[in-house]
């Protein structure tokens, strides 16, 4: 099945759309495995910037003239496009963003004002981002609620019975990323929302690394919050979205004061606007929205299915690749259910020398701890060398990744 997909799946046309692949750096062709901490932009994306700057820039929601209807409409079908993509009820459930820390930012600041409580407690989990994590934390330095941390096991996935076990009448909330930018793990997030509920816990889901990889469907899995970034979606960054369920963000006060999000303001008192606006204070980001909105037309059209099933062949045959050809070589993070990372230790040779020698021959990974900490606190590590494949990605590039490893573990090892 998934093989009758790959052959069909459109490489050469896709890589076309892609202009900044077609460079050499170093004198050598480009390999670009840096997907998870922000993909590259087909044309059609670049194009509408370019296009919303000369044909409508204008602010929005307050100009009666042309321009800013237009650009008040674009915006507004975009927060619309948003909403089907992610099968969420309403459209005022979509609140635009920066991105996904800023999401789960806005969560936190607006939860703390009150509705989480000191002896409350937080649970996220050993997977998660730094941003996923740092807000809880600070959450619960000021208003006395307390954190408390799902275990993984070898292979990075999420002890459920621990999970289980965490969960009681004190669990006010669940913040649990979708799949971990670290190693891919996927994790089984409708499971872990339905036991959470169980316990009348609210779930905010990070979804940075979900969306630009598989279909979500906020209603089918039944979450709270839902949170992502438009630069890893093959978008702009800059712009990002939170989705909440519409009778939590009517009962949650707002996150941050300004022009937009009010009804009326005097010295006396002020009144908030309604959702989606009541969280959307100031001029936003409205290219950024606007041509969000053309990324994820794009990759609709391309198919997530199809992607998904591309991708997934590009991680089996990475992974078997890499085994094979270096007996010394650890990869961090072998869940079963996993996404087209690849995270790895080079026998004992520093993560950083490789990353700088890869570099030099075209290949560009990530090193370091990729913001998760606590993952390489497990692990007894300081860092990885991870390379995240996306859709427009090939087994060729691949195959230059494996002769480039070869050099750096030939000159460091
Ligand atoms: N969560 C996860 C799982 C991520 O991968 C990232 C980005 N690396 C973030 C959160 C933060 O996203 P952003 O920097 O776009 O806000």
């Amino acid at each position: 099945m998934i093989k009758e997909s790959v052959q069909a799946f459109p490489i050469s046309k896709v890589r076309q759309d892609f202009p900044i692949l077609h460079q050499e750096v170093y004198g050598k062709p480009l390999v670009y495995f840096d997907n998870a901490a922000s993909s590259q932009k087909p044309k059609v994306v670049i194009d509408a910037i370019s296009d919303y700057y000369n044909q409508i820039n204008s602010n929005i929601h307050r100009g009666v003239h042309f321009l800013s209807q237009q650009a008040t409409d674009a915006y507004e079908a975009a927060r619309e496009t948003i909403r089907k993509h992610l099968n969420a009820e309403k459209s005022h459930e979509i609140i635009y963003t920066k991105g996904t820390t800023d999401g789960i930012n806005l969560v936190a600041s607006s939860l703390g004002q009150g509705l989480i409580k000191s002896g409350d407690e937080i649970l996220v989990s050993q997977l998660e981002h730094h941003s996923n994590i740092v807000p809880w934390q600070m959450l619960c330095e000021r208003s006395g609620a307390v954190l408390k941390v799902i275990p993984i096991n070898e292979r990075g996935e999420l002890i459920q019975a621990e999970f289980e076990k965490l969960l009681s009448a004190k669990t006010k909330l669940l913040a649990v990323n979708h799949i971990s930018n670290a190693m891919g793990t996927i994790n089984p997030i409708k499971e872990m929302i339905q036991k959470a509920h169980e316990y009348g816990a609210w779930v905010l889901i990070d979804g940075a690394q979900s969306v630009p990889h598989m279909a979500v469907d906020v209603q089918d899995l039944d979450a709270d919050f839902y949170t992502f970034s438009g630069h890893k979606l093959f978008g702009p960054t800059g712009v990002g979205v939170l989705y909440g369920k519409e009778k939590l963000l009517e009962m949650m006060p707002p996150y941050q004061g300004g022009g937009e999000m009010i009804a009326e303001v005097s010295f006396e008192k002020t009144t908030y606007a309604g959702l989606p606006h009541k969280f959307e204070a100031g001029t936003p980001n409205i290219a950024g929205g606007i041509v969000l909105a053309k990324a994820i037309d794009y990759v609709n059209q391309i198919g997530l299915d199809a992607i998904g099933a591309y991708e997934n062949e590009l991680l089996h045959y990475g992974t078997q690749r890499l085994k094979s050809q270096f007996p010394d070589l650890r990869i961090i993070g072998e869940a079963e259910n996993k996404a087209s990372v690849i995270s790895f230790l080079l026998g004992d040779i520093h993560p950083y020398d490789v990353g700088v020698i890869l570099d030099k021959l075209g290949v560009a990974v990530r090193t370091g701890h990729h913001c998760a900490q606590p993952i390489m606190q497990h692990y007894g590590i300081n860092g990885t060398i991870r390379a995240s494949f996306a859709f427009y990605n090939t087994k060729s590039e691949i195959d230059q990744m494996i002769d480039a490893l070869d050099r750096a573990h030939n000159m460091l090892a």
